[in-house]
C-alpha cells in the first residue's frame, strides 16, 4: 500500500516501509561519512558525502513527510537548527511578523537575528484575529506562529493566518512542537513550512536532540534555498539520532492517545481542584481556543498545559517540591510526566508566577493524579 493512503499509527509502526539489508525487517544505521565512486568514476550512492545524503536519515525523515502529507521533509540536529535554517532565508531588509508569548528560545533567536541582519520584527498575537489582521496589512516575508503556544497555550487559526500570510506576500512557518503532525497537519490548513522540535513527542523518549522541517511545494524557492543551507552550514542530524528518532517514532501515535487522554483527565481534575487557579489547555470547554482545537487538532488537544496554582512562585514551587512521581525537569513530549515552573527560567516575560507547565506522558493517569493530590494538599 502506498503510504499516502495509510494512517498516521501504520505509517509508523512499520517506519515509512523502510528496511535493513539481507532481509531485516528493521533497517540499520548508515554510519558512512562518504560514498564510493566506481572505475568509471560514477557515484555508487545517491550522494556524495555525509553532509548531503546519509541513508538513515532520508529513512527517517520519509516518515514524517508522510505524516505531515509533506512535499518534502529535512531533518535537523535540534529544533533551533530547523528554525534558524529558516531564518536564513531571509534577505537583509525583509519584514517577519512572529507570535508573541512563543517558545523563547525562537523567540530570543529571532530578536537577535533580526537585529545583526536588519530584518523588521513585529511581535504579534496571532490567536487575536484583530491583530494578526492588522500586522499583516502590510507586506512582510514570514510569518512565524506556535500552535498551541507554550506556555501561553494559545490557538492561532492556522488557515486565517495562512490565508493573512499570503495576501502580505509572505511565507507562513508554523511550530507545531506541541501538537505533532498526527494531531495537527498544518500544511493542509494552508501553512508553506512546517516545524518541530522533534526531540520532544516526535521523538518521545527525552533521549534525542533533533528538528525537522516540511513542505508544502518542494519546488519553491525558500525550500530550496533551505536544503542548500543545511548542505552547505552543515546542520545535519547524525545517523545514529535518525535512527533512535525512527524508532522512537514507531509509537508515536500510540503514545499521542494514551497522553492526550492522560492530559485531558489531568486538566479536568486540575480545573476542579480547591488549590488551582486555572488551568490552560485546548481540551477544557472554557478554553479560548477550544472550538478551534475541535477543528484543528484531530484525536486530542495535546500533552501540554499551564496550571496556575493558587498563590504566587512559593505555592507552586512547594507543590512542586512535593512531587514524587512527576519530574521536575524543562522540556515536553516525552513518555514520562514532567513539570515545569516557566517563570524561573524566562524571568520578566511576563509568565505568571504560580503556573506550572506540565508535559503530560503515558502513566497511569490516577498515579498522575495521587501525585499531583498529595503535593497541592500541602
Ligand atoms: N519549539 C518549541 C515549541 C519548543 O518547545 C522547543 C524546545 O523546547 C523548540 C522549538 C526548540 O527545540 P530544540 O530544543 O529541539 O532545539
Amino acid at each position: 500500500m502506498s503510504g499516502k493512503s495509510l494512517k498516521p499509527a501504520s505509517v509508523t509502526a512499520h517506519a515509512a516501509g523502510a528496511h535493513g539489508a539481507g532481509g531485516a525487517v528493521v533497517p540499520g544505521v548508515n554510519v558512512s561519512t562518504t560514498y564510493r565512486r566506481d572505475a568509471s568514476y560514477e557515484l555508487m550512492a545517491p550522494g556524495t558525502y555525509g553532509r548531503d545524503h546519509n541513508d538513515t536519515v532520508t529513512a527517517a525523515e520519509e516518515v514524517l513527510r508522510q505524516l505531515e502529507g509533506a512535499a518534502a521533509t529535512r531533518l535537523f540536529p535540534s529544533g533551533m537548527a530547523a528554525a534558524a535554517a529558516v531564518f536564513r532565508t531571509l534577505p537583509a531588509g525583509a519584514r517577519v511578523v512572529l507570535q508573541s508569548g512563543i517558545y523563547y528560545g525562537v523567540t530570543s533567536f529571532a530578536r537577535n537575528f533580526c537585529v545583526r541582519r536588519g530584518i523588521t520584527l513585529d511581535e504579534v498575537d496571532a490567536a487575536d484575529p484583530a491583530l494578526i489582521a492588522a500586522a499583516l496589512g502590510t507586506p512582510a516575508d514570514l510569518v512565524w506562529i506556535e500552535v498551541p503556544s507554550n506556555p501561553w497555550m494559545k490557538l492561532a487559526d492556522i488557515a486565517a493566518v495562512a490565508r493573512l500570510a499570503h495576501g502580505a506576500g509572505a511565507l507562513l512557518a508554523v511550530d507545531g512542537t506541541a501538537a505533532t503532525p498526527v494531531l495537527t497537519r498544518v500544511l493542509e490548513l494552508g501553512a508553506d513550512i512546517s516545524m518541530h522540535s522533534a526531540t520532544k513527542a516526535i521523538n518521545g523518549h527525552t533521549d534525542v536532540l533533533a528538528g525537522v522541517l516540511s513542505c508544502r511545494d518542494a519546488d519553491s524557492a525558500a525550500w530550496a534555498a533551505i536544503c542548500a543551507d543545511r548542505v552547505e552550514a552543515g546542520a545535519i542530524i547524525g545517523p545514529f539520532e535518525a535512527w533512535l528518532l525512527m524508532r522512537g517514532m514507531r509509537t508515536l501515535p500510540l503514545r499521542l492517545e494514551r497522553m492526550c487522554a492522560n492530559a485531558q483527565r489531568l486538566a479536568e481534575w486540575l480545573a476542579a481542584h480547591d488549590a488551582v487557579e486555572a488551568v490552560w489547555y485546548p481540551g477544557l470547554p472554557g478554553h479560548p481556543g477550544h472550538d478551534l482545537a475541535v477543528r484543528q487538532m484531530q484525536g486530542g488537544a495535546g500533552y501540554l498545559m499551564s496550571v496556575l496554582v493558587r498563590g504566587g512562585a512559593a505555592e507552586a514551587l512547594a507543590a512542586v517540591g512535593r512531587l514524587q512521581l512527576i519530574e521536575r525537569a524543562t522540556s515536553l513530549g516525552g513518555i514520562e510526566t514532567l513539570v515545569e515552573h516557566r517563570a524561573t527560567i524566562e524571568p520578566q516575560s511576563g509568565i505568571p508566577e504560580n503556573l506550572l507547565r506540565l508535559s503530560v506522558g503515558i502513566e497511569d493517569a490516577d498515579d498522575l493524579i495521587a501525585d499531583l493530590d498529595q503535593a497541592l494538599a500541602g
